[in-house]
């Protein structure tokens, strides 16, 4: 039996359960090294922002706590992966690489050439999927083009079926003798200088034993209601998932059985699963139309008649527009992270539509500040709500960022939440302070244009030139 070691190197499944390559691995009898390389240059546009870095720190000593309870170790490197992994299979003397593939295009390619690379110097290279319900390539549409509708892809997805998650064989992961070299956590300097990280990383439970807790609570309880509660950022109606699976901490495999178990065939299940499938879709759409990371789907948007302004972006970032709705959701991005879905769609809207700024900027900005910035659901999220994007929303269609508030957070308690300021308005005045009385607004302790923001713009004249701006376009 062969007895050289089998490097496992993990990237984006930082997890032991149904992670595919760790099973073949274990299932291979021979020894196996675990290993992480950080290359922060890595395939381009993929490289990680500032919040998803912490994520990260927090995430690799979650795994290396993991691989230690079975007796095993991660070995963590800092450098060029494919310079990184010929040095550690020269000095452990292994045989064989094995991962599992992901999606970004320069990734893509950067891990082609690695592969090549390997298996020249006659070392086994082998990779699985661990992180799609469908791999991007395995699917086309009748007419042998990529879909770019998300319902009929869907519906593919759905007649094609999902592989269950993989077992985990029975022992330990077989250590080798002794395990090379391996700088810790900390060195590899992913946490920023200022402490803006304490308020992200007191909002979460990173690593896969969290992941798994956050699934099945979510599976037992709220999925139930997710048909309407996923719209509502005043509740906790989501799964709040997205970095985990994002980090691959959990995998879309385990997510579907363990809804479908818990709720089967009901609304909330096949609705939260249609979510799932949007996250398909954006990897599948970024495999298909690599270009579309910075540049729109639909080509006339790059005649687009923006009007790029610091001054603007830099008010949306810190979440000082006037419009409430907007700035509770880039101060809970600020301070945990995340942001509500429905949210996200407001904010960027308002970016794009009323202050008509590139929604490449918005886009850079959630890269740098979520935790779960991802290059495809980021990408199909913007383009989607810039209206340039596969089955995006129009553009035409432009957001009420006052009524978007009073239907989705009616009694202001997320508004309330994340702008302290304004917790003592009447309902009535939560989503537009400034059209508040003179005396309630006293009372409320909000002074506008003090401690809170006139709008930045008005509504409507937004609106009309957003339209104009369209129009431009298409002439
Ligand atoms: P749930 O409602 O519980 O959904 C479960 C999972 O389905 C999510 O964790 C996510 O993986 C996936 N999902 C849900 N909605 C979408 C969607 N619209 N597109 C793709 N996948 C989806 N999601 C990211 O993971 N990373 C991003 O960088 C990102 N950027 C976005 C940017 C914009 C402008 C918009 C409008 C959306 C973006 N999304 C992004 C999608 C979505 O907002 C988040 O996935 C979701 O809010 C995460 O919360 P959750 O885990 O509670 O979602």
């Amino acid at each position: 039996m062969n007895r050289s070691p089998v490097i496992v190197w993990f990237r984006r499944d930082l997890r032991l359960d149904d992670n595919l390559a760790v099973i073949a691995a274990m299932e291979s009898q021979r020894p196996i090294v675990p290993v992480f390389i950080w290359e922060p240059d890595e395939g381009g546009g993929a490289s990680r922002g500032s919040a998803s870095r912490v994520w990260l720190h927090d995430s690799l000593r979650a795994l290396r706590g993991d691989l230690r309870k079975q007796g095993s170790e991660l070995v963590i490197r800092k450098g060029v992966s494919g310079e990184e992994l010929g040095r550690l299979v020269t000095e452990t003397g292994a045989a064989a690489v094995y991962w599992n593939r992901r999606y970004e295009p320069g990734i893509v390619r950067r891990d082609s050439a690695i592969r090549e690379e390997l298996l020249e110097a006659g070392i086994e290279a082998r990779s699985w999927n661990s992180s799609l319900l469908v791999e991007p390539q395995s699917l086309l549409n009748k007419a042998g083009r990529p879909f770019q509708v998300f319902t009929p892809f869907w519906k593919a997805c759905l007649l094609r079926g999902f592989d269950k998650p993989a077992p985990m064989p029975g022992g330990n992961l077989k250590s080798p003798g002794a395990f090379p070299e391996s700088v810790t956590v900390d060195e590899l300097g992913l946490q920023p200088d200022s402490n803006w990280h304490e308020s992200i990383r007191s909002a979460w439970d990173v690593g896969e034993s969290s992941a798994r807790r956050r699934l099945e609570v979510f599976a037992e309880g709220a999925v139930a209601a997710y048909s309407n509660s996923r719209d509502i950022p005043g509740v906790d109606g989501t799964s709040a998932l997205s970095p985990h699976l994002h980090f691959g901490e959990i995998g879309p495999r385990q997510i579907a059985a363990a809804v479908s178990k818990a709720a089967g065939a009901s609304r909330g299940a096949q609705v939260y699963l249609s979510e799932i499938g949007w996250r398909e879709f954006a990897h599948y759409l970024l495999h298909h139309f690599p270009r579309t990371v910075d540049s729109p789907l639909k080509q006339d948007f790059e005649r687009f008649p923006w009007e790029p302004d610091d001054e603007a972006l830099r008010r949306w970032q810190r979440g000082e527009t006037g419009y409430p709705i907007v700035d509770a959701g880039m101060r809970q991005l600020w301070r945990t992270g995340w942001m509500h879905n429905r949210v996200r769609m407001i904010v960027a809207s308002v970016l794009v539509k009323h202050l008509l700024q590139p929604w490449q900027r918005g886009a850079e900005w959630f890269m740098d500040t979520l935790v779960d910035a991802d290059l495809a659901n980021n990408t199909l999220g913007w383009q989607w709500t810039a209206g340039c994007g596969a089955d995006a929303a129009p553009f035409f269609r432009v957001f009420n960022p006052i009524a978007q508030g009073e239907k989705f957070d009616p009694e202001g308690d997320y508004v309330r939440r994340w702008i302290p300021e304004l917790a003592q308005l009447p309902d009535k005045y939560i989503h537009q302070p400034w059209i508040g009385p003179p005396e309630i607004l006293v009372q409320a302790g909000v002074t506008i244009g003090g401690n809170y923001p006139a709008p930045i713009v008005d509504h409507k004249k937004a609106r009309a030139r957003a339209l104009m701006a369209y129009d431009k376009m298409r002439i």
